[in-house]
């Protein structure tokens, strides 16, 4: 590198710190605009940054390997990232990635020779009602065919020169979003937070606690308690985070809600501040959905314009609150709260030890709420209607209504609402899943549902779910089913306990051999109690869960996945 390039990059790394701010957790939003500038986080880049920064390359390094859209070499101009989560292998991800490979002459994790273009896989993009699905740097183009796949890299060929980057919005992502009938719909954004403001933050805690509202992004902690706990916790410094990082394959209706509802959920979040008692709220925002940040960045402006964001909002003289976005970077473990802490600090999403509990000890060590953006809106929903209503719906033990993402063998893939406690069958019946032969509930984390038990319920006492509902139709081979989702944990792993590090990978191992006729009974039964002890003995629930989709499986399917069936 000329010393003149040198001096350049030192000028907008100085500039991009001066943006974001000279603290740790300025460390990935300025990685990000380095990778998105130069394609790449050189080895130089890193010890600028480390050195404006205050800290040593090594860690800036750590961080870089640990996310997967960092990179520390090259790679082409066009990243593109074909997913290969269930939904998108049914909707036939593989001709598309045969058309890849050929039009582009490489393997999937090479780079071209001449820089344009590279190949990779991603795991979920979110978008497993509209598959297969690729990322293009940050555009999302999905219901890909051979066909279109070729075009889209026609397209990227026309626009390729010195403003490339610039000239690759005019590719614009292709997502549709579904226009099901919603509770949200009914609600006026605006008049929330003006009755939450007429309202005490106790009254506001007590009728979300009363709803008997849990967490709806899989774990099921009574939101109510948490929002109590973070405005009991002696601090000036609370805080409110939306996380926005669903990663669990088969999971995509937060992408939905937050397209079709953000001025609601920004409001959602300012009613949170208000009750806990914060005035500063985070936006974690997946890395696969950065195409639509731009939108969420101009809700928000919109409302700082009509104050409802910023100091004495909407006439209350003593509140202010604010959100800032954040982007996630390719790791699936941020889903989980204290990891994405972790991640929005500038750390490796590795997640921390609990206690101390994130909201005693969260982002930079004040008493943070984590939500997910169904459960905020919800808690908006309650503000509007009381609690009553909300309890009025689903069963004691899981009250109110539910956002369900249904992807894979049925003939209405998308998003539909239905109260907790509804069985199995009403759902697969209402998708046009008419020859499903299971359905995976709760993503890759979850577990796999034979036909014989349709009749169960969807509810934290039956059948758990953070929303994902992936149909299994007649023909498709279990041990594929297996297969996939112990990649994805495999790959997703952040490695830091050893009963998930090493046991996804020998999981992965065992369905591989029984694919090529090589596994015995006996080794089938020896990894099932390892993934029994992974379940137990995992620090978090990536590793508590990895286990599930197998050992379900195999307690329905045995003498299909020991026949060792051909791939899908
Ligand atoms: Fe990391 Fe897995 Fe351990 Fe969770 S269970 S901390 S993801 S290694």
């Amino acid at each position: 590198m000329l010393q003149n390039d040198r001096d350049k990059m030192r000028g907008e790394i100085v500039a991009l710190v001066e943006k974001y701010g000279k603290s740790r957790s300025s460390l990935i939003p300025v990685l990000q605009e380095v990778q998105k500038n130069y394609s790449f986080i050189s080895e130089y880049a890193m010890q600028v940054i480390a050195d404006i920064l205050g800290i040593h390359p090594v860690e800036v390094y750590g961080v870089v390997s640990f996310y997967s859209f960092l990179d520390d070499k090259p790679r082409g101009r066009f990243m593109i990232r074909l997913c290969r989560s269930l939904s998108c292998d049914f909707a036939g991800k593989g001709a598309v990635a045969r058309q890849l490979e050929n039009e582009l002459g490489i393997k999937f994790g090479q780079c071209t020779e001449d820089g344009k273009f590279s190949l990779e896989w991603t795991n979920c993009l979110g978008m497993c009602d509209q598959g297969p699905a690729m990322m293009v740097n940050d555009q999302i183009f999905v219901r890909l065919t051979p066909g279109k796949a070729h075009e889209i890299i026609e397209g990227c060929r026309k626009v390729f020169g010195p403003h490339a980057m610039q000239k690759m919005q005019v590719l614009r992502s292709n997502v549709e979003e579904s226009k099901a009938k919603l509770s949200f719909d009914a609600l006026n954004a605006d008049e929330i937070l003006k009755k939450a403001l007429s309202m005490k933050r106790s009254e506001i805690i007590d009728e979300i606690v009363k709803s008997g509202l849990k967490g709806r992004g899989g774990a099921g902690f009574p939101t109510g308690i948490k929002w109590n706990l973070t405005a009991s916790a002696n601090s000036d410094c609370k805080l409110v985070v939306c996380n926005a990082d669903e990663g669990e394959p088969g999971t995509f209706k937060d992408r939905t809600l937050m397209a079709r509802y953000a001025d609601l959920l920004f409001s959602a979040m300012t009613v949170a501040g208000y009750a806990v008692g914060a005035k500063k709220g985070y936006l974690y925002l997946r890395g696969e959905y950065t195409y639509i940040r731009d939108q969420l960045e101009k809700v928000l402006d919109e409302r700082r314009r009509k104050n409802l964001l910023g100091a004495k909002i909407a006439g209350a003289d003593k509140f202010q609150f604010d959100v800032e976005t954040r982007m996630g970077a390719g790791a699936y473990v941020c889903g989980e709260e204290t990891a994405l802490i972790e991640s929005l600090e500038g750390q490796r999403g590795e997640p921390r030890n609990r206690p101390p509990f994130p909201v005693d000890t969260g982002f930079q060590g004040c008493p943070t709420t984590v939500n997910n953006v169904e459960t905020l809106l919800w808690a908006a929903c309650i503000v509007a209607k009381g609690a009553g209503w909300f309890k009025g719906h689903g069963t004691e033990k899981s009250p109110g209504l539910k956002i369900f993402s249904v992807s894979g063998d049925c003939e209405k893939p998308g998003i539909y609402e239905y109260p907790l406690g509804t069985k199995i069958s009403k759902l697969l019946a209402d998708v046009g899943a008419k020859d499903a032969r299971a359905v995976q509930i709760g993503g890759a984390s979850g577990v796999c549902i034979p036909a014989k038990d349709f009749d169960r319920k969807i509810a934290f006492e039956d059948v758990a779910t953070g929303g994902s509902v992936m149909v299994i139709g007649a023909g498709r081979c279990m041990n594929a089913v297996a297969k996939n989702f112990l990649e994805f944990f495999a790959d997703e792993s952040c490695g830091q306990c050893t009963p998930c590090r090493i046991g996804t990978v020998k999981l992965l191992e065992t369905v591989q051999k029984m694919e090529k006729g090589e596994c015995s009974i006996e080794r089938l039964d020896e990894i099932l109690k390892l993934g029994e002890t992974m379940q137990i003995a995992s620090k978090c629930g990536l590793g508590q869960s990895a286990p599930n989709a197998l050992i379900s499986i195999a307690a329905n399917f045995k003498d299909e996945i020991m026949g060792h069936c051909s791939a899908n």
